[in-house]
């Protein structure tokens, strides 16, 4: 075990402050990274305030975890010191389920465990990037691809496989009508990707001031939520609808902006729950699905095809001292369009 530093939420809805925690020793399948930046997401807050339910505290949120490689374990071969890693939202699964097997950890079967706000076998609690320094076993360790700056990488290991996936899955490609609902830290991602992918992407906002923005991440449309016509204007219109809003908001409005056959993908996890009208979907064979972030294979994929499109996140970098300030800007949605943790600002 040996001593390191973060911040920490101490309970349900208190501000994270300065917090000293045991890591685990570096075992022989393990590397020790030295961390530079962390993205927030907002899961982060949904947890560090327990609105999901089942938190667990002292909680060191932070899953969009880059750094540089400071020691690995005898048995580590695909890892050395100074090479820039991530990590994402999960650092174990069971490695043996159908899921697993298949490089779809996150649906493993006994459950992944989370890189925060989780227990593992040993019966430690699980605690994130925003800290100096984390223990991560080498299969759940991901490789930067040199051409991605460390800092606007950090939010792919998250918002990027979250967005990615997806939109792999379901095949969305050159001729479908795509639209992505809250440009936030995940949607800003999906416009980017999915405008690599050759999809025709269109933004629709709760935040009118935010169509530029729209505009220049490669969105070929922009309407605002708040009125009516963007709703009669955009009847029947999409292939694919991804929805990354964060509070409970109403689906069927947007259901009936799907084509017949269209699929409506919630990746946005609200804390409570909304009605769901059948019609919508009856009438035209509509359907609405989940996803969950992504695997490891998937995320490694995820992160060289950003390389390759130079797609890195838009970002605003923040000291440490910073993260309350940024949740309550968060939720205000004032962000353009990922708050980065520099952990630099720990020392
Ligand atoms: P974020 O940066 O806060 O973006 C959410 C966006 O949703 C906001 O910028 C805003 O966009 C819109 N929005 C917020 N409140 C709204 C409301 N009341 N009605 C309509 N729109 C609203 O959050 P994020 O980090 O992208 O995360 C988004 C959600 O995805 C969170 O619930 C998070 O927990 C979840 N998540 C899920 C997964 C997964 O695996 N499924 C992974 C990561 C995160 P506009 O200003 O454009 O309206
Ligand atoms: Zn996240
Ligand atoms: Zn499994």
């Amino acid at each position: 075990m040996f001593s390191t530093n973060g911040y920490a939420a101490m309970a349900a809805k208190e501000p994270l402050q300065p917090f000293s925690f045991e890591r685990r020793a570096v075992g022989s399948h393990d590397v020790l990274i030295s961390i530079t930046h962390c993205g927030i997401c907002h899961s982060d807050i949904h947890q560090a305030r327990d609105e999901w339910g089942g938190s667990i505290f002292p909680m060191v949120p932070g899953h969009e975890i880059v750094g540089t490689v400071a020691q690995v374990g005898s048995s580590v071969r695909r890892f050395k010191a100074g090479d820039p890693v991530g990590v994402g939202c999960f650092v174990d699964s069971c490695r043996t389920c159908s899921a697993c097997r298949e490089g779809l950890e996150q649906y493993c079967d006994v459950g992944m465990l989370l890189t925060y706000n989780a227990q593992d076998k040993e019966g430690r609690t699980t605690q994130g990037g925003y800290s100096a320094r984390i223990v991560v076993d080498e299969h759940y360790v991901l490789r930067i691809p040199p051409s991605l700056s460390p800092a606007g990488a950090a939010p792919l290991l998250c918002a990027g496989i979250t967005t990615y996936s997806p939109l792999r899955h379901w095949g969305v490609g050159k001729y479908h009508k795509l639209a992505v609902i809250g440009l936030g830290g995940l949607g800003h991602m999906a416009v980017k990707i999915a405008n690599a992918l050759g999809t025709e992407v269109t933004v629709l906002s709760t935040s009118k001031c935010k169509r530029e923005d729209a505009e220049r991440l490669g969105a070929a449309d922009f309407a605002v939520t708040s009125q009516p016509q963007t709703f009669t204007r955009l009847q029947r219109h999409f292939d694919f609808i991804l929805d990354t809003v964060s509070a409970r908001h109403d689906y069927n409005a947007y259901i009936s902006l799907l084509k017949t056959d269209g699929t409506m993908i919630l990746v946005g996890a609200p804390d409570t729950p909304a009605p769901l009208e059948p019609f919508p979907l009856i009438m035209h064979r509509r359907r609405i699905a989940g996803s969950l972030i992504g695997g490891i294979r998937e995320t490694q994929e995820m992160l060289d095809f950003c390389a390759e499109h130079n797609i890195e996140s838009d970002i605003e970098v923040i000291p440490i001292q910073q993260v309350n300030e940024a949740y309550e800007r968060i939720l205000r949605s004032d962000v353009r369009f990922r708050f980065v943790i520099d952990l630099d600002s720990l020392a």
